[in-house]
């Protein structure tokens, strides 16, 4: 069965054509600069071969066709015909607390997501764009939406409820709802799968750190706790956004600075995190090389997200009363050996010893905890567009 994976964004595409018998991908790609002079189609297949199309593409609907025809492509693609595709499964960033799961898509669940726009003003209008264009391109298709919050809908009312008056969360819906939720689901239930033991049986701490970052307490396969909040802009800090900061700094700031709302959620979510400190750079990349130069403002920045990171495996740890496993993943989690050196050191008192040479590793699975670690480290690759396939092949 052959599932394609749609995640749109506002100015691009990114897609897969995955093999679910086979558990892998066959094709992958990425449309950009939709609607702005220089779009381009980038594709990879599975077997290395690349192709880059340099097209204007007007708008959604034409990216997507191109990209079909790319997908069909007699000499750069992957299968013969769309008719081919099962089923398509969408990312869809926001859920709200009407989906706990994926669902097949019909003309009342798009209500639903056009109604969620509100709280997810930069993401759910382009999903539901990219969900309405394969309608209308692939009508034998089911679509399927798979929510990045819905993994999240498990958190106890005592970990979503914020301390503003009841009725916030009554009439505006103002409460945490988690993001990364797929990648967070993915990668608890790999550990598992690696470990040989039911996830029933494990508390487990995913930190997926990448330009977004989000720890989750993944207790017996559920979420019962996570760091992004009502916005993908809480928690630790970012490549750009601040993540949690004393809520009174937000007028402070407007006030002194004759700051709009916009203009403040601009500093918060674009202008801040390890650029904001830094000064420098939002990739943890350059920030290292910098560090290791001696700046002190990107040692800073990496030693103040860092400090972020413990501070979450630790209050997670209180939270599920223990904790089994703690698992890296995302850009940073898979790569930044140094970055999951400083965070797990002095985790003895938990019973987490790390083995600098096994932590010497990037981008595969791998027990980077010495061993008889009474609590093991993990890194363990995401895969978020599997998980959304195999959802979505589950659901039809
Ligand atoms: P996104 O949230 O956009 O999916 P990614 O998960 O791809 O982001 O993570 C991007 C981050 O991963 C960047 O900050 C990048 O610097 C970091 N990263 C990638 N490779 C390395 C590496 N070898 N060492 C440290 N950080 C890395």
């Amino acid at each position: 069965m052959l599932i394609l994976v749609i995640n749109c964004g506002s100015s691009s595409v990114k897609y897969q054509v995955i093999d679910i018998k086979e558990n892998k991908s066959l094709v992958t790609g990425i449309a950009e600069r939709i609607g702005i002079p220089g779009s381009k189609i980038k594709q990879q297949l599975n077997g290395g071969g690349k192709f880059k199309l340099e097209k204007d593409l007007a708008d959604h609907k034409e990216a997507i066709q191109q990209i079909f025809n790319l997908i069909t492509d007699k000499e750069h693609g992957a299968i013969g015909d769309m008719s081919q595709i099962s089923a398509v499964g969408h990312r869809v960033v926001h859920g709200g607390e009407k989906f706990n799961r994926a669902v097949v898509i019909d003309d009342e669940v798009l209500k639903v997501l056009e109604s969620l726009f509100d709280l997810a003003p930069l993401h759910n209008p382009p999903n539901v764009l990219g969900i309405k264009t394969c309608q209308a391109l692939l009508p034998h298709a089911p679509q399927v939406a798979v929510f990045d919050t819905a993994f999240h809908q498990t958190l106890p009312d005592y970990a979503y409820t914020y301390a503003l008056p009841y009725e916030y969360y009554e009439r505006l819906q103002i409460r945490k709802y988690g993001f990364h939720g797929t990648s967070h689901k993915y990668v608890s239930n790999r550990v598992a799968e690696i470990l040989g033991k039911p996830i029933g049986q494990l508390k487990i701490i995913v930190c997926h750190l990448g330009n977004g970052s989000s720890i989750t307490a993944v207790d017996q396969g559920k979420s019962v706790d996570t760091t992004m909040g009502f916005t993908p802009l809480a928690g630790v800090p970012m490549g750009t956004r601040s993540g949690d900061i004393d809520p009174a700094i937000i007028p402070f700031i407007m006030k002194k600075e004759n700051f709009s709302a916009a203009e403040v959620s601009t500093l918060l979510n674009k202008q801040s995190g390890v650029l904001g400190i830094s000064g420098l750079s939002s990739d943890f990349r350059d920030l290292e090389e910098a560090a290791e130069k001696g700046n002190q403002r990107a040692i800073l920045a990496l030693n103040t997200f860092n400090y972020s990171v413990k501070k979450a495996i630790g209050a997670f740890s209180a939270a599920m009363g223990g904790v089994d496993v703690v698992a890296f993943t995302g850009g940073i989690g898979e790569n930044g050996i140094d970055q999951r050196r400083d965070i797990l050191q002095n985790m003895s008192y938990l019973g987490l010893e790390l083995d600098n040479d096994k932590n010497n590793c990037r981008g595969k699975e791998a027990i980077i905890s010495k061993e008889g670690s009474k609590v093991l480290a993990m890194v363990v690759p995401t895969n978020e567009e599997l998980m959304i396939a195999k959802e979505t092949a589950e659901l039809i």
